[in-house]
């Protein structure tokens, strides 16, 4: 599966964050003798119209979606030097497919901030200059090999270009997400050097209570702290009071969640996101013995969709009976939805599309 990796400046709340992401680990509840390494959280993700499909079609169960992260300790100053944790954590940074920064706004003068104040533009700074030092160090690394194996015509001269391209990026400071939007580079050459920067980020700003909620000052304070990430997306939680919420029972959660005004959870927030992130959309199965969502890539087609629940359903794929969670709900059954039209019979080029709730045609 894919993972999101974890990151951040000592002290800045990922163990909180984390303990909280893993207090519901579904693959510790689900399988209780599965080797689960103890850096890696499986979490829900959340989705309500899975409970009213099991309504609907009175499912036994119903199956969510997963996130997957890693929590990578270890990022400080001079990481990129590879000294001490420094090379456990680019290795562990490489397997990841997309990197979550956590970034300290919260002011408390019991937690030391390493250095000496809490200031997230500049933590921010230092993250991204050690991944970007970290991919210029791979890429001159590779360049001299590259261009032999170009002149030997055992490599395609486009990487060797991307690379060039990559180090003149880097060597100005961009990460080299940042260089492929701007049509710099071409990420697809550049794969087989595991590069960092090439990956997409998002943020979570691990804020104090009064930045939660709809009031002008913590609307105005979170939309400072986006400015300094955007385009990337930002999710703004309190790590303790997530903490708190994942140790209540639903009542509780709930009065507690409605006292720091916000609608959900931010770790809810931060798995959508974070699946969206990785690229990830779910399409939908209703019955009476469950109703699930099932992970597929973004512009996923139909028969892909389908070789997700099992590989014979691709193979054997005839078409696609797929009718959109909302036009389901509003009619209340698949019979009403069918007799309104509303059910459609999809080919094996259609793309599909979020919310879908679908059937699979196949032969064996
Ligand atoms: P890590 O080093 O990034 O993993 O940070 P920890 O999760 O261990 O947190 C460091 C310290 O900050 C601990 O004492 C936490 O209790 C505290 N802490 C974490 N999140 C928050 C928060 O949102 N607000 C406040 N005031 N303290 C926090």
């Amino acid at each position: 599966a894919l993972t999101i990796g974890i990151v951040g400046l000592p002290n800045v709340g990922k163990s909180t964050l984390f303990n909280a992401l893993t207090a519901n680990d579904v693959l510790a509840a689900n399988y209780p003798f599965a080797t689960i390494e103890p850096n890696v959280g499986v979490v829900p993700l959340p989705d309500p119209r899975l409970a009213v499909l099991a309504r609907l079609f009175d499912s036994e169960r119903v199956v969510p979606a997963t996130v997957s992260f890693v929590d990578i300790a270890g990022i400080v100053k001079g990481a990129s030097e590879g000294q001490g944790l420094g090379n456990k954590f680019l290795a562990n940074i490489r397997e990841a497919d997309a990197i979550c920064q956590v970034i300290r706004a919260f002011v408390d003068d019991d937690v030391t901030h390493v250095d000496g104040r809490v200031d997230p533009a500049a933590d921010i700074e230092t993250i991204n200059t050690e991944l970007v030092l970290a991919d210029l160090q791979t890429v001159e690394n590779a360049l001299p090999r590259l261009e032999k194996e170009v002149r030997g015509k055992k490599a395609d001269p486009a990487v060797l270009e991307a690379a060039r391209a990559a180090e003149a990026a880097l060597s100005d400071g961009l990460p080299l997400s940042t260089a492929v939007k701007a049509g710099r580079l071409e990420p697809a050459h550049l794969r087989e050097l595991g590069l960092l920067t090439t990956k997409p980020f998002l943020y979570v700003f691990n804020v104090d209570p009064a930045s939660l909620g709809d009031d002008p000052a913590a609307l105005a304070a979170r939309e400072r702290l986006q400015q300094l990430v955007a385009p990337a997306e930002a999710i703004f939680l309190d790590a303790q009071l997530e903490s708190e919420l994942a140790g209540l029972d639903a009542d509780d959660a709930a009065e507690l969640l409605a006292e720091s005004g916000q609608s959900e959870p931010g770790l809810h927030q931060l798995a959508r996101v974070g699946f969206a992130t990785l690229g990830l959309q779910t399409y939908l199965t209703a019955g009476p013995k469950e109703s699930r969502a099932w992970t597929i890539p973004q512009g996923a087609t139909a028969p892909e969709a389908a070789g997700v629940i099992h590989t014979d359903f691709q193979r054997g794929f005839i078409k696609a009976e797929v009718v959109s969670y909302d036009d389901l709900v509003d009619a209340g059954s698949m019979t009403e939805a069918k007799s309104r039209g509303r059910v459609r019979m999809e080919g094996k080029d259609y793309v599909m599309a979020d919310g879908d709730v679908v059937e699979f045609r196949f032969n064996v």
